[in-house]
């Protein structure tokens, strides 16, 4: 896959031209890029940050996420989730899915390789990928698999530096509640993370008071014992999105009743119309709406003000708390390492919206970034695969495939 140059003038810099595409990232959609182009013959070579594949899910989530969607909606291309896996696998076990798949397709990523300028060379008409060992990547072909969730987001709060009373930490750091328990915690952001910490934080004894900044859709995470989102796909493909977003409103209020008087307002467009123009995705309930509605989670609006012991809110309400939580998301680091690149918009996502991002142009790809979930992913990894495998033809790479014994070739000026 790789083939490695020694640079002339400065020997502390390597310079690598890597046989087939170089992929950034291994989490699902790096791994899943990678099994499909090497099920079409292509070898590939994966840089990632940092020491393991799939690293949001291994370090930057709680102990007790599961997969929000049915596996069948999160299984990566050519290889499916053992039979004997629950409907909504766990997180231990999407990762041992995530390392068994790597080990199916053979995928060795390189670890320790973060990126930190990526450009294309228009004279050359390579892509030049410098990581942060000094080391220099060649390729005619970069697969953009950073994720949709690279760096956590902070909202700017006036006054959060005055906050000495305890923690403060992204949800991205949260494991469980038990360094939590009996204590006070101020939740920032509603979304899946937001409400299924609040529902953690329960478990373990904690106070926790979740803000509710904007509209939210809430809906039960299975209608009738079959999955909502699922129902929703299935519907789709008969009916008008409006008429389907009417339907799973109409059986949310059924099954949750009618959110807006615990002070979870929905937005006037419906959740799947929502998610479309927006990439919002609806908060699927997994236990905290019955803790909502007990008063053991307590909604409070926006929050004015952190102060030095807690929070003022908008409505004028003024509390202490032991800990804050943001729970504000995540964001996309593309803008930070890909150079000259129109193809990205300044938050880090493809211009072209989905289902047409994945193709940059220049040898520029990109998947994971459709605000699908895994679903997108795999459509993107498959769709990317072809379109390479048809370059990857003898006069193109002929000459460096004949230097390969190995997934690497080694150039060397001594
Ligand atoms: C709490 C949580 C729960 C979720 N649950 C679901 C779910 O149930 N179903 C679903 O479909 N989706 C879910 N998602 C969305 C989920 O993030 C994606 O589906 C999936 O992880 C995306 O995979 P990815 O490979 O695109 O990105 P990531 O998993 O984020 O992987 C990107 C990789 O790129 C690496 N990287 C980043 N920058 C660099 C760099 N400069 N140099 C080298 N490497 C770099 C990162 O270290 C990382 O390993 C969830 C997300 C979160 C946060």
């Amino acid at each position: 896959m790789e083939s490695q140059a020694r640079n002339q003038t400065d020997q502390s810099k390597q310079i690598i031209l890597v046989h087939g595409p170089i992929i950034i990232g291994a989490g699902p959609s790096g791994l899943a890029t990678s099994a499909c182009l090497s099920s079409r013959g292509v070898p590939s070579l994966i840089l990632e940050r940092s020491d393991s594949i799939a690293s949001l899910w291994k370090s930057k989530t709680y102990d007790r996420l599961k997969l929000h969607l049915p596996k069948h909606f999160c299984r990566l291309p050519l290889l499916d989730f053992p039979e004997d896996f629950p409907k909504y696998p766990s997180k231990n076990e999407f990762l041992a899915y995530l390392e068994s798949y790597a080990s199916h397709f053979r995928i060795v990523p390189r670890f320790n390789a973060n990126v930190q300028n990526a450009s294309f060379d228009s004279s050359s008409g390579f892509w030049r990928v410098k990581t942060l060992d000094n080391t220099e990547y060649l390729s005619k072909w970069l697969v953009v698999a950073t994720g949709e969730n690279a760096d956590p987001c902070f909202p700017e709060i006036p006054g959060i530096k005055k906050f000495s009373g305890g923690k403060i930490v992204h949800a991205s750091e949260y494991k469980s509640g038990e360094e939590f328990r009996r204590k006070k915690v101020l939740v920032v952001g509603c979304g899946n993370s937001g409400m299924e910490i609040s529902l953690d934080l329960v478990r373990h004894n904690a106070s926790p008071h979740l803000v509710v900044r904007n509209t939210v859709h809430v809906l039960p995470r299975e209608i009738l014992g079959l999955s909502t989102f699922g129902i929703g796909m299935g519907l789709l493909k008969c009916l008008p999105l409006r008429l389907v977003d009417k339907f799973l409103l109409l059986m949310a209020n059924l099954s949750l009743g009618n959110t807006d008087r615990l002070g979870l307002r929905r937005p006037k467009t419906g959740p799947l119309e929502l998610k479309n123009v927006t990439g919002k995705s609806p908060v699927l309930d997994v236990g905290a709406m019955s803790l909502i509605r007990t008063g053991k989670i307590q909604i409070m609006e926006g929050v004015k003000e952190i102060t030095k012991k807690g929070a003022k809110f908008m409505d004028g309400q003024e509390k202490d708390f032991d800990s804050i939580i943001f729970a504000t998301g995540y964001k996309s680091n593309v803008p930070t390492w890909l150079q000259g690149s129109e193809y990205f918009t300044e938050e880090g996502m493809p211009r072209t919206p989905y289902p047409n991002g994945w193709r940059g142009g220049k040898g520029l790809y990109t998947v994971g970034f459709t605000r699908r979930g895994l679903l997108g992913t795999a459509s993107d990894a498959v769709k990317i695969a072809g379109d390479i495998a048809d370059q990857w033809c003898d006069d193109i790479m002929g000459p460096i495939k004949n230097m390969c014994t190995s997934p690497f070739v080694f150039f060397s000026n001594s």
